[in-house]
């Protein structure tokens, strides 16, 4: 059982989706930080970030692996890394090249394979690409002024102020949803959630009981 949740940046998605996971006692993978590792590789071996082919290359023959949130790329854990604001503008550069995206989306199916087939996939294109037989599908939106101000609780974003954060939340979401690989954009089957004025145990209620939902109409179907 996968269940999918999508969004843009600051809706959310990571406190939610782990405490998902945690509710249903299912693995956790936050697709973001493959996107993420894929851009410090390349910044790394001084990729011309604008040509996807050397972009790819400088991915190819790495091991991203990703553990209880830990990733770690040929076994040295780079997870602090990931989080820098040159890494965070890479990873949505790279994100946007097909050739980046075919092999980090067959790492995240193997990862989820691996961890025994079920697991809570957040990301921008689980829902439409990744896993679109996913179980659950969940598209998670806030105004901008809301995302602007979650993000600003976070540690990387302490020095910045409201209007710098917005502005790159909204530079990141045109750059991921106007490329034409996987854009981001909710799936047709999902449910979309606006958690503006909603807290975050409201959020994760609304969707645990989708998924309740989701898994009696199985049980009945078969
Ligand atoms: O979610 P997070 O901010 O860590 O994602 C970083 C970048 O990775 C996004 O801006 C987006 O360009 C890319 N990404 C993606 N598809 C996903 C997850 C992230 O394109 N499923």
């Amino acid at each position: 059982m996968v269940i999918a949740i999508d969004g843009p940046g600051g809706v959310g998605k990571s406190t939610v989706s782990e405490r998902v996971a945690a509710a249903l006692g299912l693995p956790h993978l936050d697709t973001g930080s493959t996107y993420r590792a894929a851009g410090m590789l390349a910044l790394r071996r001084r990729a011309e970030l604008d040509d996807p082919r050397v972009v790819a290359d400088a991915i190819e023959d790495v091991d991203i692996a990703i553990d209880e949130g830990v990733v770690t790329v040929d076994g040295v854990d780079v997870t602090e890394q990931l989080r820098g604001d040159e890494v965070t503008a890479a990873s949505s550069t790279v994100a946007a090249y097909p050739e980046v995206r075919a092999r980090i989306v067959e790492l995240q199916r193997r990862w989820v394979r691996e961890h025994g087939g079920s697991a809570v996939v957040e990301g921008r294109d689980i829902g439409t690409v990744v896993f679109p037989g996913a179980l659950v599908k969940v598209f998670l939106t806030a105004r901008p002024e809301v995302r602007a101000a979650r993000r600003s609780g976070d540690a990387e974003a302490a020095r910045k102020t409201q209007e710098q954060i917005a502005a790159e939340l909204a530079a990141r979401d045109h750059a991921d949803s106007t490329r034409s690989a996987s854009p981001l954009r909710p799936a047709d089957d999902a449910v979309i959630i606006d958690t503006s004025d909603l807290d975050i145990d409201d959020v994760v209620g609304e969707i645990l009981g989708i998924v309740d939902r989701r898994e009696r109409e199985r049980h009945h179907a078969q």
